[in-house]
């Protein structure tokens, strides 16, 4: 056993009661929003002594309070208080007849419940931490500028690619095209992503690798943008990325798994020990990589894509399989796209930009097409989260999720589990709907940090628009349960 002593603890239960025994020290099916139920203590009655200690056996914290509570604890549990009066001493390690404690003298700093990023990917995080990064820049020239100082660092024809780009933080907040990157960056192919991740800027190089010109169509739910004679500008949006994406080389398997190991050091150092991973099949086999190795120190939820629910059904993949550490999530769909790209789908038109003109954003898949996907899904044991901003695309995504409502309990009847889908972003509500998430029993997966970040978006909407914007506070008054994420390396 292990004693953490000499800290001020925290959890998030106010409503407990204190040196209270036994409980899991973490439930990966959990986010921050639901951990609170089993946690074991609480600071907030000023007559009780505030807990400083935390006992631990293995993975399960045993009790939290004084350390002179959890020294009787631990002594009854080990059938003996002899050596009790021996107990002590900072940062010692304190021995027991027949019971170890290490001692940690934690200095009186905080301990806080691990956090549970509710929304996040692993994959292009660790991608992240070695592609170029634009988010600092503050013009189109200055973006140009590192993406051939990258270069350089390159042999000729390999790929640049980065990330971070965010035409609204730039001086002149036009779209970049190609033209300037067909001129200063000639030598290598160019993919460069969007801040939100759902537009690509592209050259000449790669739109050529990637095997498009100007007589490509468009795929549905995504679009290489032309100007006003048919020429390809370099911008690729949504669906279309997929096109140009798979031509970028990947990484070994090796050295995924390498990446990824950095990235869970990165995400532990910051107090996360559970993530809900929304990376499919990629962060699926580096996980299951780190997890056979011995080296997966925090607990992951996986969700899939749907090119990859074939596998998922033949391969039995059910949601809330696995074990402790490592648990199978769900499908991820999409509805729409992203504030930020104009993608979102809204009730009501952007502002015109650069010509756009009635554009109410991009619907990635319709109402029925989600349906049907949904439907599959939810039939072979896979619960579904879908990602919708727009409060078009929330609409229709509970639109589904009421279609979906004896499906799902057939489903939750045959596999003998919970099968909560999820609504990934839910940014933009229509007021009459937010009522529907608790309705419906489906989760709001929401990140406050996009609400910070948008702030300088608020004009793209229709000021007459009535909305439930990043509406927690309605939801949860509402009665809906709502998780939290970063959905980073987005933010
Ligand atoms: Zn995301």
């Amino acid at each position: 056993m292990r004693l953490f002593s000499n800290a001020v603890v925290r959890t998030f239960a106010p409503q407990a009661a204190s040196n209270t025994p036994a409980s899991t020290a973490s439930d990966p099916s959990a986010s921050n929003s639901d951990t609170p139920a089993a946690a074991p203590t609480s600071t907030v009655d000023f007559m009780q002594p505030a807990p400083d200690a935390i006992l631990v056996d293995g993975e399960t914290i045993v009790a939290v309070g004084t350390r002179a509570e959890l020294l009787d604890i631990a002594a009854a549990q080990s059938s003996t208080t002899a050596a009790l009066a021996s107990a002590g001493g900072v940062g010692a390690t304190t021995v027991i007849p027949g019971l170890e404690i290490d001692e940690i003298d934690c200095g009186g700093q905080v301990i806080l419940p691990g956090f549970v990023d509710g929304h996040i990917h692993s994959i292009m995080y660790a991608d992240s931490l070695t592609d170029l990064d634009l988010s600092q820049t503050k013009s189109l020239a200055e973006a140009v500028a590192l993406i051939r100082e990258r270069a350089d660092s390159l042999p000729v024809g390999t790929w640049v690619v980065g990330s971070g780009w965010d035409l609204n933080k730039w001086e002149d907040p036009s779209y970049p095209d190609r033209t300037l990157l067909d001129e200063i960056v000639p030598d290598h192919p160019v993919a460069m992503w969007s801040l939100d991740l759902h537009t690509l800027w592209a050259n000449a190089h790669a739109l050529e690798i990637a095997g498009i010109d100007e007589a490509t169509p468009d795929p549905s739910g995504g679009s290489f943008v032309r100007d006003d004679d048919g020429q390809l500008t370099g911008l690729v949006r949504e669906d279309a990325t997929d096109l140009v994406a798979r031509f970028i080389p990947e990484p070994s398997r090796e050295e995924q798994v390498e990446r990824l190991a950095t990235t869970q050091e990165l995400f532990l150092s910051q107090g996360l020990t559970g993530i809900h991973d929304f990376d499919g099949i990629a962060a699926t086999l580096g996980w299951n990589d780190l997890h056979e190795a011995g080296r997966q120190d925090m607990r992951v939820t996986l969700f899939l894509r749907s090119p990859e629910v074939p596998w998922a059904i033949e391969t039995g993949w059910h949601t809330g399989d696995g074990d402790d550490w490592l648990q199978c999530g769900g499908l991820k769909l999409f509805s729409d796209g992203a504030l930020g790209s104009h993608t979102s789908h809204m009730s009501s038109p952007f502002p015109e930009t650069d010509g756009e003109t009635e554009n109410f954003g991009i619907a990635q898949m319709t109402e029925d097409e989600l349906f049907e996907q949904a439907h599959i899904a939810t039939e072979a044991g896979i619960s579904v989260a879908i990602h919708a901003i727009g409060d078009q695309a929330n609409h229709h995504v509970l639109e589904v999720f009421d279609r979906l409502r004896d499906i799902t309990r057939a489903a939750e009847e045959k596999f003998d589990r919970p099968m909560r889908h999820r609504v990934e972003h839910a940014q933009f509500i229509q007021p009459s709907d937010v009522a529907r998430f608790a309705e419906l029993g489906v989760l709001a997966s929401m990140q406050p940090r996009h609400c910070i970040s948008d702030l300088h978006l608020l004009h793209l909407i229709d000021e007459s628009a009535q909305l439930a914007a990043y509406a927690w506070p309605d939801l949860l008054a509402a009665g809906a349960q709502v998780v939290f994420g970063s959905d980073g390396p987005v933010e």
